[in-house]
């Protein structure tokens, strides 16, 4: 199962239910869940009011369901009571009556349709829409993860534990996934608070640690590296976090704070 996507994250920042398998996959997946608390505060820092605390449904306008009755040749009407229900306690229903359709109307009427849905209910659901598109946009646009990329999810060909060292409070889980196109990744889960000082580094090192090749800065969260073409992951089967001080130096500091051997 791959990792929720960027809309699927945003919706569940949303408060939005999501379909049974990104549901069950959100359950189970730190990173993924991770990324849905980060975008829930991107929701509550633009405090849209639109997208708190879903309000009542309003009643569609008199007359709206016999246009729709004329135009689709529907005879059934929703029962007064369940409309009724529906209404707000409170407040002037919205002030667009559509004119009464013309019936019948050919089957490709021209102009905006009448909606069947409640109007409040459609148009929270084009701002979900919307905002779920923008919340995932801005978590993006703060750097936070790769996941917008993952088009294609490939072939996981090795993976591994991040346990912590040295009584750090690191841990996740690493994967290298092969794509259609023959590049591989290696995919980091990172659990881990922010350093004191500098930022986390990715390496793949040789069993001996002597050798080693850096992958890049990593934040908590998932983040992705492509690899070196012809890279051995029998010669480079180690991963390994560290943490790197601000100091212009690309070397290892020697200070790792979670690591894992790649079971490829
Ligand atoms: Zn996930």
């Amino acid at each position: 199962m791959p990792h929720c996507t960027p809309e699927d994250l945003g919706l569940a920042a949303l408060g939005e239910p999501l379909a049974d398998d990104e549901a069950a996959h959100l359950a189970d997946c730190a990173a993924c869940r991770g990324e849905v608390a980060r975008l829930r505060r991107v929701v509550d820092a633009l405090a849209v009011p639109e997208l708190a605390a879903p309000g009542p449904a309003v009643a569609p306008p008199p007359g709206l369901w016999a246009g729709i009755a004329a135009a689709t040749g529907v005879a059934a009407a929703p029962r007064a009571d369940v409309v009724a229900a529906s209404a707000p306690a409170a407040g002037p229903v919205p002030d667009v009556v559509p004119e009464p359709l013309p019936a019948p109307l050919p089957a490709e009427p021209a102009g905006p349709m009448a909606p069947v849905v409640p109007l409040r209910s459609r148009r929270s659901r084009l701002l979900l829409a919307a905002a779920a598109a923008l919340v995932a946009g801005l978590g993006i646009g703060a750097g936070a993860v790769a996941l917008a990329t993952r088009g294609d999810d490939g072939v996981p060909v090795a993976a591994t534990v991040l346990d912590p060292l040295d009584g750090s409070d690191a841990s996740g889980r690493a994967e290298v996934v092969e794509r259609a196109d023959g590049t591989r990744v290696l995919q980091v889960e990172l659990s881990a608070g922010a350093p004191t000082e500098g930022y986390y580094e990715a390496w793949l090192l040789d069993e001996s640690v002597s050798g080693l090749i850096p992958l890049g800065v990593v934040r908590a969260g998932t983040e992705e590296f492509e690899l070196p073409a012809g890279l051995d992951l029998g010669e480079y089967p180690v991963v390994d976090v560290s943490v790197e001080p601000l100091d212009g130096d690309p070397a290892h500091s020697g200070v790792s704070v979670a690591r894992g051997l790649l079971d490829a």
